[in-house]
Formats: C-alpha cells, structure tokens, sequence
C-alpha cells in the first residue's frame, strides 16, 4: 500500500489528480493505493470560484479551455478522455432540456463566467473521482489549508488540521498564493492609516483578489486609482461598473458594429487608470483556428532552439539576440500571409509563403516584404512595442484622441478575427508559439541578464499583444471613457503616490502639470509572490525547514521554488526529491508561464508536466514492487520448505537500498488486506491513516 498526497486541488493539481487515476487504471499490477486530497476549499475550481459574479469573465474561448488530455497529448501516460469547456456547456445545456429559462445558446469562441467555469472544474472532479478503479482509495480532507510538510526519515508527514498524515509521494499544487507585504508596503500602509486620520475615505486596496471584496467599501462619488492596466484591471472595472447596476448598450445604428454606450447606475465611482507602459492590453480577435488551428512555428521550433542550444557555451541563450528574430520572423509570416490573403488571394499569399521560408536571412525576408506588402501597411517590431507616436506625445488631449483611436482600431482588428486580421494574426503567435518560448526560457535556459531582459520587456509586452482581455471588454472601457466614468489618458510612465498632507493619493500623468486625485488604490495585478515573500503558513515552513530553496539564475531570483525537469522539488541543499512535486504557479521563475489552463489540442505543458511527475511517481512504485518481491522471493528461497504465509510480513527497511537522504520513501506497507480496498471519502476523524499530532 502506498499513500499519496495532493496539497491543493485547483486546475493544477486536478492535472495530478487526472494522471494518477489514467495511470492507476491502466496499472496491471493494481498495485493499493491510498490518495489523501488536500484542500481548504472545494476540489476543482481553486481561483475560479464558483460563488463569483457572473461579469467576471475567463480570458479564454471556451473550445480552447480543457482540463483533460487528448489525443495530442504525448509522453504522458495514458489517456483518460474528457470534455473541454465548451464540450461541457454544450452538453450541460442540452440537458437542461428545452423550454427551460435557464438554457443558453452556447458559443464555442464565446467568454464565459469564471463561475460557471469553476462549476465545470468542479463538475470534472467528480468524473474523474468515477473513474477510480478499486484499488485506488481515495480519501478527501477540504475544510482546511496543509500547513505544514515534513520528512521523518521514513515519509512525508502532511500536517493538517492539527493531524499529521503520513505519504510517501507528495504533490505540491497550491497555485495562487498571498503576498507578505514588502517594507515600501509596509510603510505606504502606516502612512495610508495616519492620514485616514484626515480623509475617512481615504483606502488602499492591495491584493485585488477575492475582485468582490477589495471594492466592497468603494461608494459611489469616490475616487478610485487603478495601478495596471492587465486583465485584472478590466476585471476591477467591470465590478466598479457593471458590478454596481451599469449597461452597455449598443451605441446605435449611425455608430459602427461593436461601438458600445454606457448607461450609469450613479452607483460607481469615478476610475482613474494608469500603467507604465500608458496603454491597456490589446483585444482578443474572434477565434478562427477552432480548437486545433494553432499557428505552426516555422522559425522557432523546438529543433532550432536545440541548436541554438547546442552551439551556446554552457547551454544558454540571449533572448533578445537569439529568440526574438526567429519569433519576430515566425510573426511577420503570419502578418504577410493574412495581408496578401485580404488584399489579393490566397495563391498570392501561398507564393509569398513559399520564398519568404526559403529566404535565407532576415534581410532577404524584409526584401521580399518590401516587394509584396505596402510600406505603409507593414508590421515592424518597433511599432508593436511602443505604438505611441511621438505627436500624440504632444498634449493629453492629443494622447486621449490618439488613444481612443488606437482602441477602436484594435477592436476592429479583433472583429476581423484572429486569421483574417494581419495584425491579429501575427500577435496570435505569440500565444501559439508559447511552449518553444517556455523551453527557451524554463529551467535557467537564459543567461541571467536575458532571464531578467524577459521578465522586465518581453512579458509585459507579449501580455499586451496576445493574452488581452475579450474585444467587447476594450469596447467598454471606451464606451466608460465616453460617459466620463474612466479617464485612462494619463500617458506613458504615469505615477501614484500618496500627497500626505492633503489625504489623498495624487495621479501624476506624463505632461507636467497633469494630475488628478483619488481617494482609493487599488493595486490591479493578482501577487504572484516568491517562497520568500509567501503568506501561507505551508510555504514559510518549506523554507524555514530547507525542503524548497528559491530558484536562482545566477544572481537573479525570479520568483517561484526550484524543480528539476521532472519537477520533483530540489531541497536547500541541492538534492532532487524524487518523492516530492511541485507544478504551476509555485514554480513560476524556474519555469514561464505557469498559469495558462491547458488548451486543447495542443500537447498541453500542464498535461505534460502533470503526466511526466506521475509516471515517475508509478515507475517508482513499479520498481518498489520489483525490488520487494525479489526480497520475498530470497526470503521464500531460504526457507524453501517452509510453508509459505499468505500475509508475508514485510521485509526490513534496511533490505531496500534507498538512494540519498530525502530521495526516496521507504516502502509503504500497510498491515491492511488489499484483496479489500474500498473507496473511501471521509473526515479526518474516520480516517484510519492518521495521527494526532
Ligand atoms: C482571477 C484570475 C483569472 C484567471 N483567468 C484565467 C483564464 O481566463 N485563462 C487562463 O488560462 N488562466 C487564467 N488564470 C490563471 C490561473 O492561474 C489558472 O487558470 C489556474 O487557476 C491555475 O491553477 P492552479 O491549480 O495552479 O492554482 P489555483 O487555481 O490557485 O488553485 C490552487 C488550489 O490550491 C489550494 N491551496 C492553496 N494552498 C493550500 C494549502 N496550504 N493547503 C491546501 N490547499 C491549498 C487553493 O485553495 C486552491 O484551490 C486566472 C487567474 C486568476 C487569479
């Protein structure tokens, strides 16, 4: 019998949890296994709470959002299929039979509600708990968070709810965690506080997630800065806007199709939004790639990277130098074959494409683009990163004009789609090339000023090209820029900072002279905090007692714990615990972009890194096995004539080699009967595996 823990059940450990059951189906041996689940909340929908409003939208099409693997899906292990998103709203819908009130017509490009994506969450635990076979108990403890783990020299002890709960295989899949404050934070909140004094309206609002609770005490009349203009922004917007009783309405038949109109409920605040960059994210386009159509890189592939790779001394690469020309020739492919396709035919594209491949440096490509595409029309990479001309530079009335402008357009390009639209289209392949990004960057593939190059220039750029929020969201923040709701003109670099003598914090724009004042600060970016700065009581432990250490490229900590490409968790002291994982956000730094739910049709990283920590997990089960059994063999070999005993007492610890200190679990026996396993759900309190610590 072996014991398994899952620490946290959101998409990522649900990835776990998928694996372990494919695997354990297709376990001839059925070996006995015994999985504790490990939530403070319910099993599946980790952030996607299902208890959110329902304006409070996902960021990706529904056919594009899975949470089980598919045929793509490779090296890991078996398959276990199930429905994506849409697949499941499709069939959730016709089962609600027809005439029914609550039946929807359901769009598979359509955005839906993180709550109803949370119920599909929830909704495939419960079809993945059905396909259990028996030999797999599974014991579910979500009443309160794992705050601590610790390693006994035989197993895992995971301390919960004031028991202790023994593993010898351990995942780590807590996701979003909360951030300490840093000492500026610290200081700005004391300073907030004694001019609170002053000003009673006067707040500071830093972690913007639960989105309901950080605006509950926002009233109508005040002032409201957002610090960011991402995606959690547009979410803050939405539950300052709609949240509080306001329409968008189609702004009329003389207006063009998509333009909106805002019609206040006079209970939402006045919001200023301001950002380094001064600009929101771009829209997504309409999807026209259905579920499998992903851009297929032609410049940056895996084989390049491999020798790029392979000629770097020490094996790493220089982002800027090395990856951006092949990734920027990948987007001018796309840029080129959408244009000519729109403004001659597809044959002409088709030629294009054909010379622009077999063109042999980016100089001859942009030959062959400067034969082809007007001038006027053509992308160039400078223009992606910073749109803004200089005369729009000029006054903010002209940057508020320009900007509205740059909006629509970028909703019109989103209406084209994200293959029609030439710039659609290239800035789609940024999100299609994502996984050679990831292997370029993953594990310390960088050199460090390359590491540090990406995380300060490249991501936030790639976030405002490719992982915006849905067009109708830029519609509205211009139709609330229109009723004077939102004033988002404050220019590039703009600042906030707290006047301490008024009570206030002070927006100061790009032009000298332009500020305007708020009374609330509301940081817009969901924290995404090193094991350093981590306020769960789980992973301050992991730290204090050396099983994580911080990820390091060279000098640089870009967030998030050390995991080796199996993901087993790498100790302060340099050692792969091959009985220990970690996966998605809590390793953010040692990987890229954790965070994206899997896609399907894609070879999904999550499905992949899910599969590959759980084929190890049963290899070193298999080989446990093996290496008993050879044991009870010699055992039965040197009392050949002695009768045999159906129940052998297991073999001394001490006759199983165990690779170095905290690699390997011992053997888990259990003195039960596995000829008798039930499944099981129960408390604590009925579990028969744990102990009062
Ligand atoms: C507001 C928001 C919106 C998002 N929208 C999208 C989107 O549209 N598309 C997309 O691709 N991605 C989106 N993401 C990214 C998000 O990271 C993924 O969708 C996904 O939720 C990550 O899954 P996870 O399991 O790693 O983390 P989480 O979803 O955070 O789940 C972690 C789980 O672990 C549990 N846990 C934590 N600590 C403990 C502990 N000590 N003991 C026991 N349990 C614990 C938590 O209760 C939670 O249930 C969004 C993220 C946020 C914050």
């Amino acid at each position: 019998m072996y014991k398994i823990a899952i620490i946290g059940l959101g998409p990522r450990g649900i990835s776990v949890f998928d694996r372990i059951i494919a695997y354990a189906r297709n376990d001839a041996s059925a070996t006995p296994l015994e999985l504790y689940l490990f939530d403070s909340k319910e099993f599946g929908p980790g952030c996607h709470t299902t208890d959110q409003a329902d304006h409070l939208l996902v960021n990706t099409v529904a056919c594009q959002m899975t949470q089980f693997s598919d045929d793509t899906v490779r090296g890991a292990g078996p398959l276990l299929y199930g429905p994506s998103f849409a697949d499941w709203l499709i069939s959730k819908n016709s089962a609600l039979g027809k005439g029914t009130d609550a039946k929807i017509e359901i769009d598979r490009n359509g955005y839906y509600s993180r709550a109803l994506f949370g119920d599909y969450l929830r909704w495939g635990f419960e079809y993945l708990k059905k396909m259990a076979p028996p030999h797999l108990t599974i014991y579910l403890h979500n009443y309160a968070g794992v705050d601590n783990l610790q390693w006994d020299k035989q197993r895992w002890q995971v301390a919960y709810d004031g028991c202790n709960f023994p593993a010898d295989f351990v995942y780590l899949t807590t996701g979003h965690a909360r951030k300490v404050l840093s000492n500026s934070e610290k200081k700005l909140t004391g300073q907030v506080d004694a001019a609170r004094q002053r000003n009673p309206r006067l707040q500071l609002v830093l972690e913007p997630y639960p989105i309901r609770n950080a605006t509950s005490s926002v009233m109508a009349g005040d002032t409201v800065a957002i610090e960011g203009m991402g995606l959690t922004s547009f979410d803050l917007i939405a539950q300052l806007t709609q949240g509080r009783g306001g329409k968008f309405e189609s702004a009329g038949k003389l207006q063009p199709a998509g333009r909106l109109r805002y019609r206040p409920s006079g209970q939402e605040p006045r919001i200023l939004l301001y950002s380094r960059s001064g600009l929101p994210l771009t829209a997504r386009a309409v999807n026209q790639k259905g579920v499998f159509g992903q851009y297929k890189p032609k410049f940056l592939t895996f084989t390049k990277l491999e020798e790029l790779r392979a000629q770097a001394d020490g094996g790493q690469l220089d982002f800027e130098k090395q990856i951006i020309p092949l990734l920027w020739a990948d987007m001018q492919f796309a840029y080129c074959f959408a244009w000519l396709h729109a403004k001659r035919d597809k044959i002409a594209a088709l030629m294009f494409s054909n010379e622009f491949l077999a063109a042999d440096s980016a100089h001859a490509r942009q030959v062959l683009v400067d034969r082809h595409v007007d001038k006027r029309e053509q992308l160039t990479w400078d223009k992606l990163v910073d749109p803004v001309p200089p005369l729009a530079l000029k006054s903010r009335r002209q940057f508020d004009d320009w900007l509205r402008g740059h909006m629509w357009k970028d909703v019109e390009h989103a209406l084209q789609g994200n293959l029609d639209s030439p710039l659609k289209s290239a800035c789609d392949v940024l999100r299609d090339v994502r996984d050679v990004v990831r292997a370029a960057i993953d594990f310390g593939g960088l050199y460090e000023h390359s590491h540090r190059w990406v995380l300060s220039e490249f991501l936030p750029i790639m976030n405002r090209l490719a992982v915006g929020p849905p067009k109708e969201r830029i519609a509205q923040l211009l139709a609330l820029m229109d009723a004077g709701t939102v004033r988002a003109d404050f220019g590039p670099g703009a600042r906030c900072e707290l006047d301490e003598s008024g009570a206030s914090f002070v927006v100061n724009g790009y032009w000298d002279g332009d500020s305007e004042r708020a009374n609330v600060l509301v940081r817009g970016r969901a924290s995404l905090p090193g094991p350093m700065e981590d306020k769960s009581p789980l992973m301050r432990q992991l730290v204090e007692h050396g099983i994580v250490r911080p990820f390091m490229n060279g000098q640089f900590h870009p967030g998030g714990i050390t995991v080796d490409r199996n993901m087993n968790v790498v100790a302060k002291d340099g050692t792969a615990q091959t009985t220990l994982w970690a996966l998605g956000t809590l390793v953010e730094g040692c990987k890229f972009y954790t965070f994206v739910l899997p896609r399907p049709g894609a070879n999904s990283t999550t499905m992949v890194d899910a599969g590959r920590a759980v084929g190890r997990m049963f290899d070193a089960i298999a080989e446990r096995n093996m290496r008993l059994q050879m044991a009870q063999e010699e055992l039965q070999g040197v009392h050949e004539d002695e009768p045999v005993e159906t129940a052998v007492a297991p073999p001394s610890l001490s006759a199983v080699p165990t690779p170095a200190p905290m690699a390997a679990a011992p053997l888990g026996f259990e003195a039960a009967a596995p000829a008798r396993v039930r499944r099981l759900e129960t408390d604590p309190a009925n579990c028969p595996a744990f102990s009062r610590s």
